[in-house]
């Protein structure tokens, strides 16, 4: 069992906040070898195991000094909601009474969590439910870790996840260093091993920290597009007044990291009467031309909180077709866990009070 701090005034600092080298860097400063950082870390990531006193391949002492300082969780599961389509939210609850959503979606032959990155958003983007939230704080490392090691206790055992996609609550490129390290520590290959090629990072296009996350090593890297003029995008995105198309998409035009190998996803949210013209499926291939890319179309996923629709599956369709013909690499999405309000621009905690909220509460 996880010892529980949740009385104690000022938290304490957690082990899943540091992939190995900062870890080992912390508990040389302690003058505690560096091997036993890495047992550590094999405890928690390659066993699951969140126990201190568990780890029984650390001296007793050990273990009771490390108890006294460190904690291991920073979630707790508040409750899983089941889709028609198998697709699973994950109500989960912070150490301080916040709380945050991920999204399990199995699939015939993977498993791919989306992972929250803060809690509300700042960025308000006019179709996101998350954006009405505002914004309440930046998720800790060991909150963005710990989503998969939540989400590993809900699939049957033996089930691992195999895709990661930093699409949930917040814009990620805000949270960058807690991302990067989040990062580092799931594609460790002495411990949970991901391949890179299988995390994909989205951004409403916060233009001077795309390099940066680039640099990381060879993650995918997805755009929430959503329209070809500024006129509209600065309604539907209102980043884009700071960083307008031609900006964005010249930088990622210029980005030596972007290949035909490693393309950029555009996402594109289709919204009914607002981006879904002929026009604008002729636009799109223009404005992308010169940037190695894919576009996913998304019909919205309509919610309360806003007053944007889907396009019918007619309009949904000659889309598509009007973007392939260009030649333009496109897919037109099937939207997953849209009645449990997991789908993209859904996750809000809705009906979820933040703080104290007792761990049986339900959602609308
Ligand atoms: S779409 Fe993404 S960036 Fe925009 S408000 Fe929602 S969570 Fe934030």
């Amino acid at each position: 069992m996880a010892r529980d701090h949740a009385n104690e005034s000022a938290p304490r600092p957690n082990l899943k906040d540091h992939g190995r080298e900062a870890l080992r860097e912390h508990f040389a400063r302690d003058g505690l070898p560096a091997y036993r950082a890495d047992q550590v870390l094999s405890w928690l990531y390659g066993r699951g195991v969140d126990d201190i006193e568990a780890m029984t391949d650390l001296p007793a002492q050990l273990r009771d000094r490390l108890a006294g300082t460190w904690d291991t969780r920073a979630l707790e599961i508040g409750e899983v909601q089941v889709s028609l389509d198998g697709t699973r939210k994950i109500v989960l609850r912070t150490r301080d009474g916040e709380v945050i959503e991920s999204v399990l979606i199995p699939e015939e032959r993977r498993n791919t969590l989306c992972v929250s990155t803060q809690i509300g958003c700042p960025l308000a983007c006019s179709f996101c439910a998350t954006g009405k939230m505002g914004m309440v704080r930046n998720l800790t490392v060991a909150e963005i870790v710990d989503q998969l090691m939540r989400a590993r206790e809900v699939l049957p055992e033996g089930d691992l996840i195999s895709n990661i996609v930093f699409m949930g609550m917040g814009e990620p490129l805000l949270n960058l260093a807690a991302v990067k390290e989040a990062i580092r520590i799931f594609t460790d290959p002495r411990y949970l091993a991901m391949a890179p090629r299988r995390i994909t990072v989205s951004t409403s296009g916060v233009v001077p920290q795309i390099r940066p996350l680039l640099e990381i090593g060879p993650i995918n890297l997805a755009v929430s597009l959503h329209a070809t003029t500024d006129e509209v995008r600065d309604e539907l995105v209102p980043l884009n007044k700071r960083f307008p198309l031609d900006i964005l998409l010249g930088a990622l035009r210029d980005e030596e990291l972007i290949s035909r190998k490693r393309p950029v996803f555009f996402e594109y949210t289709l919204m009914a009467g607002t981006n879904d013209s002929l026009e604008d499926a002729r636009r799109l291939p223009r404005l992308l031309e010169g940037i190695p890319g894919k576009v996913n179309l998304i019909p919205m996923n309509p919610h309360p909180d806003a007053s944007y629709q889907p396009p019918s599956s007619e309009v949904c369709d000659a889309f598509a077709a009007e973007v392939h013909a260009s030649g333009l690499r496109v897919t037109l999405r099937r939207n997953r866990g849209r009645d449990i309000d997991a789908a993209c621009g859904q996750l809000a905690a809705r009906g979820q009070t933040r703080r104290s909220a007792p761990a049986t509460d339900s959602q609308d």
